[in-house]
């Protein structure tokens, strides 16, 4: 049926071409996604989505050099049109007009092609050199009062409410660039900010209802291309949140579908199972796969089918025009796994095909290594999935992390668990790529989970920050912000960052009326971060940690010239640490410089190590 269609409707197209039009009607096409593209990309075909009353009806056609239009598709809504377009070598950037003919009527419509950013292919993404900082914008800096409310969006600014809009934008995060340079991460990973026109909880953004549009709420595209802008002239990175697995129910789309399997389960709502480990599991039945895969994640966020050619090539275009388009240094992935693997892993390719060093890194929940390493680039599973994925968040490490603070140490708990769970590292090709992080917009703060302890709160940051891994913190850490454990009270997890709101008793960003346990977390962090940024054995270097024995854990970076020695001492005692054991490492009488006191020390037989404390020790360099 739909090829006879595209057929009757070419061959009108035809005929339209033998008589000149008749008086150019209005443009049928009320919006396209992608809203332009550039020339010169290395997959040269880009599928428009037009969408428009009847826009079925018409038949496209370009003439100029260099483009051609290698395809159009039709779904049974006529309101919808894809066109694929072929942009080869002697394409030039500007205009593109595009014809479009229905019976004897003809109009005109203008496309975009755009020149990239020179050396947009090989941008530097984010590695083990940086420390990502993860905010939510709602929650971070009230930049411009006078946007917290806007036409057209429903939610209004209630910042009485624990699940509302308290009114963080973008100016908001230009304002506090300095603070996030200063402090020493070097990449911010905002939560999603586009359009989310939820009736509520649309602050936390993973909802979206217009994927090619900043909430105006938030500001502008202009705003947010200014926002990456002023960041990278400072050094700072700037990694987008994406969610290709669902949408928010007040998307757009969901007044008019464009295909009749455009959302998993054929556009019904069914609860996904959570059941991750159907994906790789050998056993799995097809139903149990299917029931992950295709039920959506809640019925307020329609899950997109991506075995619909065309949701794939929006989704997978998507993606690079935010990357082109904001100048993005990566991606953080949300909720990686719940796609369809196959889909999942192409849109990856593809993405990567164009940057091939931008950073991306993919959620998978789980604590269960053989689940996270499924998805970690670099190793053929059982099941033959090869994932291009370079970088996995690492809940496998985080979420008995806190755990294994709190606790005693026995002959299994405390830090021999934590010594334990790095034995899975051997399931990946490089670790190393892995995100570990203290605390995020979906977890209990660290400070909390430890029971409001600020040495064991350092305890975690040091590990985190030492760890072969690339570290993510929390916005709110570094002022030991506060928040429930039971792990579902999501809203209470993101309060607003003090200061970031006119009135504010309380300002991080100048540290007026921070307790001194605050301002002291604050600077510590800020001068363990800074150190971080230079010590390049902590980015490249091997690790090596021993037995974890009497309280105290020791764990080496190292290379063949540098030496990174961090000790965790849980005892509240002053403690004798015996060096003989460590000579792999540390050479006896070795030079060092305690990286947190600035102080010169000498690495005798023994180290006295201060009651529940973090020791840094920079070895001096092998000449
Ligand atoms: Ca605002």
């Amino acid at each position: 049926m739909r090829a006879l269609v595209r057929r009757l409707l070419t061959g009108f197209a035809l005929l339209a071409g033998l008589h000149p039009a008749v008086a150019a009607p209005a443009s049928p096409v009320s919006r396209v996604d992608p809203p332009n593209w550039w020339v010169g990309m290395r997959h040269e075909q880009v599928e428009l989505m037009l969408n428009g009353p009847h826009i079925a009806e018409w038949s496209p056609n370009v003439n100029v050099p260099g483009v051609r239009i290698v395809a159009t598709t039709r779904s049974s809504n006529p309101n919808y049109l894809w066109v694929t377009l072929d942009i080869q070598g002697e394409a030039r950037a500007g205009a593109l007009p595009v014809t479009l003919r229905r019976g004897a009527e003809a109009t005109t419509w203008g496309y975009e092609l755009r020149e990239r950013e020179r050396g947009s292919a090989q941008r530097a993404g984010f590695g083990a050199a940086d420390v990502i900082l993860n905010l939510m914008p709602d929650r971070w800096v009230n930049g411009d009062p006078d946007n917290d409310n806007r036409p057209g969006l429903t939610e209004q600014a209630d910042r009485k409410l624990a699940g509302g809009r308290h009114g963080g934008d973008i100016a908001g995060l230009i304002q506090s660039l300095d603070h996030i340079a200063a402090m020493g991460y070097t990449t911010i990973w905002p939560t999603p900010l586009t359009e989310s026109n939820q009736p509520a909880f649309s602050y936390h953004g993973y909802g979206t209802t217009d994927a090619y549009r900043i909430d105006p709420r938030y500001g502008s595209m202009a705003d947010y291309q200014r926002f990456v802008a002023l960041a990278r002239a400072k050094g700072l990175k700037v990694i987008q949140d994406l969610v290709p697995n669902h949408i928010g129910s007040g998307h757009w789309w969901m007044k008019d579908l464009p295909a009749p399997d455009w959302l998993s389960n054929r556009n019904q709502f069914v609860f996904t199972s959570h059941a991750r480990t159907t994906v790789s599991d050998p056993y799995a039945s097809a139903f149990d796969k299917e029931r992950f895969t295709s039920g959506w994640f809640d019925s307020s966020l329609p899950d997109k089918n991506h075995r619909n050619p065309q949701m794939a090539n929006y989704e997978i275009q998507n993606a690079i025009w935010w990357i082109e388009t904001a100048g993005l240094a990566g991606l953080r992935v949300d909720t990686y796994a719940y796609s369809d693997a196959a889909f999942i892993r192409e849109w990856t390719r593809r993405i990567l095909g164009e940057y091939p060093q931008l950073g991306m890194v993919g959620e998978e929940w789980s604590d269960n290594p053989s689940v996270q390493a499924f998805w970690a680039r670099g190793r053929t599973q059982a099941n033959g999935y090869v994932s291009p994925l370079p970088s996995v968040m690492d809940f496998v490490v985080h979420t008995p992390l806190a755990k294994t603070l709190r606790e005693p140490e026995t002959f299994n708990t405390g830090f021999k668990e934590l010594y334990n769970l790095l034995v899975s590292d051997q399931l990946y090709a490089d670790p190393g790529r892995l995100v570990l992080f203290d605390g995020n917009h979906d977890t209990p703060r660290i400070f909390s989970a430890l029971n409001e302890d600020a040495a064991l709160t350092r305890m975690a940051l040091a590990y985190v920050l030492l760890m072969k891994r690339i570290p993510q913190i929390y916005y709110g850490t570094e002022v030991l912000m506060t928040s429930p454990k039971a792990l579902n009270a999501f809203d209470a997890f993101r309060d607003d960052f003090p200061g970031g709101w006119s009135g504010d008793a309380v300002n991080a960003f100048t540290g007026v009326g921070l307790k001194p346990e605050q301002a002291q977390a604050q600077a510590w962090l800020r001068t363990l971060l800074n150190w971080r940024k230079t010590a390049r054995v902590v980015h490249e270097g091997q690790l090596m940690h021993f037995h974890p024995d009497a309280g105290a854990y020791v764990l080496f970076r190292y290379d063949e010239r540098d030496t990174v020695m961090l000790i965790l001492n849980k005892n509240s005692t002053p403690t004798l640490l015996d060096t003989v054991r460590y000579r792999e490492r540390l050479p006896l009488g070795a030079g060092a410089r305690d990286v947190i006191t600035g102080e010169r020390v000498t690495l005798g037989a023994q180290i006295t190590l201060p009651p529940r404390s973090v020791t840094v020790l920079q070895l001096d360099a092998v000449r």
